[in-house]
């Protein structure tokens, strides 16, 4: 095929490979002469604080994405180009000193995203340059997989089967890069100035390299292998937030260090021989690809609104007492050992297991009666894999205002999923230390252990561990009662 353009420009942003991605493909295919760059957004960066790991991982990974690409151009001076501005301005300015004829980027279907890209693609387009934007983030997106009466689904499983159906090798190929490579530009003098330190955007370092979470491509491959050898047993071992279970991929997934087809490919190709494992775990992505769409169709919901807009009617706990149930669910102070492990797990590392997500999310708003979407922003500000569909996805779950939620009756029991996902304690000792010598039988819930037991223990509830912040009963009865005003609004659940 006969390139169309001279010259184009590839916009990344949450795609920061150089192997398997739509846009750099269709952009190589298309011009003679390929730019790549990489905008740290100010109106995304200004708002974080100093210190997040999410922005050193970003910068990382570009040290990669840029090595790799000029690599792959076979040209000293290929490579990314970086820069630390408003995207929606830098994009249309530096296209235009490039002289490039088209841009082209991967959908993002977040609402602030789309509201960026549109002002670029007016901008771009008074100057007669096109912006031309690629599926890249998910095995299917927007209106690709819709009922038999053409509407977008709101149920997981009929979603699933349909995806199911649908997914075949063209959905699962990657999107070549190397083949074409040698289209990659030399970068002018004036935009060589390599990838900036986090210092030369206004940022500090947050520990990144004391985590286990290696950045990049690299990091994204070394993670994806480790989770190979254990694929097979997914589904036995997700649920165990003290065993290796899961993948731990979910920040590569996005940032797009690691390719969604790629993952999808491979954990479909080993459900196909027998794998139960590799069969849950496309589940998951299929999860991932279910949220994605019901954003996109959905967009209100980002804003706050619950998808079932009856629960909207909830009376949340407000004022200092609210205040102070929040403060101590965040900084993990509720008493209940297994939600305080949890939120100590985020707030050191910026991961939480998925079981645990769910058990801290349904204690914030059925145990402590706290409005879900302060839950949710307190998520997006720790969460290394934040990611606004899932999350969300996620919160109105937990809620059960979401489109394929949890019954509003369905509570769960901190203690009994403590005993039943930690039977041991081994993740509650792991990260409360000060409860580490209570028995199995206690280390769930120390308040019902003996004085004697407990001062065997070393703890001392109300001083070196708190008192339980509600009685989960209790708490479970105003919930219902609060719960109730849905009921009259939708009818008999
Ligand atoms: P694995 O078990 O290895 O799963 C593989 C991948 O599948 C994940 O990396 C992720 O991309 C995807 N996935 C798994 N579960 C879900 C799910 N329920 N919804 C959508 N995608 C899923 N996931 C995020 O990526 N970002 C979030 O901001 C986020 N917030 C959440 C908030 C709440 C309240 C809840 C209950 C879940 C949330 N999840 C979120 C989903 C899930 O908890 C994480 O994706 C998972 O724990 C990440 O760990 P992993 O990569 O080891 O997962």
């Amino acid at each position: 095929m006969e390139p169309t353009f001279s010259s184009g420009l590839v916009w990344f942003r949450r795609d920061l490979r150089s192997n398997d991605h739509a846009a750099l493909h269709h952009a190589l295919r298309q011009c003679e002469q390929v730019h790549c760059v990489f905008v740290f957004d100010k109106p995304i960066l200004d708002p974080l604080p100093r210190a997040d790991r999410r922005v050193e991982f970003i910068r990382e990974s570009l040290v990669e994405l840029d090595a790799s690409l000029r690599a792959l151009s076979g040209r000293p001076h290929g490579g990314l180009i970086v820069r630390h501005a408003v995207a929606a301005e830098e994009i249309p300015a530096l296209a235009g000193r490039l002289g490039v004829e088209a841009v082209f980027a991967n959908h993002d279907d977040e609402p602030g995203a789309l509201e960026r890209d549109t002002r670029v693609r007016h901008a771009l387009a008074a100057t007669g340059v096109r912006l031309l934007t690629y599926k890249d983030h998910t095995v299917f997106e927007r209106g690709e997989i819709l009922t038999q009466g053409g509407t977008p689904y709101t149920v997981f499983t009929p979603y699933k089967n349909a995806w199911l159906r649908k997914v075949d090798a063209f959905y699962l190929s990657a999107y070549p890069v190397e083949n074409r490579a040698h289209r990659l530009a030399e970068r002018p003098q004036w935009v060589r100035g390599g990838v900036p330190a986090l210092a030369d955007i206004g940022f500090e370092p947050a520990g990144l390299d004391k985590l286990p979470l290696p950045p990049g491509m690299a990091g994204a491959r070394t993670l994806f292998e480790d989770f190979l050898a254990r694929i097979d047993r997914y589904d036995d071992a997700r649920d165990f937030p003290a065993v290796k279970g899961p993948s731990y991929l979910s920040v590569h997934l996005r940032f797009g260090t690691l390719s969604p087809r790629q993952a999808a490919r491979t954990a479909h190709a080993r459900m196909q021989k027998g794998s139960a494992g590799a069969a849950t775990w496309l589940s998951e992505l299929i999860w991932r690809d279910f949220y994605f769409q019901i954003l996109a169709h959905h967009p209100q919901v980002a804003g706050g609104a619950s998808f079932k807009p009856a629960y909207d009617a909830i009376a949340w706990e407000d004022g200092a007492e609210a205040k102070e149930r929040f403060a101590a669910w965040c900084e993990g102070r509720t008493g209940y050992p297994l939600v305080d492990a949890a939120m100590a797990q985020i707030n050191q590392t910026g991961y939480m297991h998925n079981r645990l997500r769910m058990v801290v999310a349904s204690f914030l708003v059925k145990d402590l009666g706290v409005d879900w979407r302060w839950g949710e922003r307190y998520f997006a500000e720790q969460l290394n894999d934040f990611d606004l569909s899932a999350n969300n996805g996620g919160w109105q779950w937990a809620s059960s205002s979401g489109c394929d939620a949890q019954p509003y009756f369905r509570i769960f029991n901190p203690v009994s999923q403590s005993r039943k996902f930690d039977p041991k304690g081994r993740f509650i000792r792991a990260y409360l230390p000060q409860l580490a010598q209570l028995p199995d039988a206690h280390v769930h819930a120390p308040w019902e252990a003996g004085p004697l037991e407990r001062e065997a223990a070393g703890v001392r509830l109300g001083d070196n561990y708190p008192h339980p912040l509600v009685e989960h009963g209790e708490a479970r009865k105003r919930t219902l009662e609060r719960y109730a005003v849905v009921k009259a609004n939708t009818g008999p659940a």
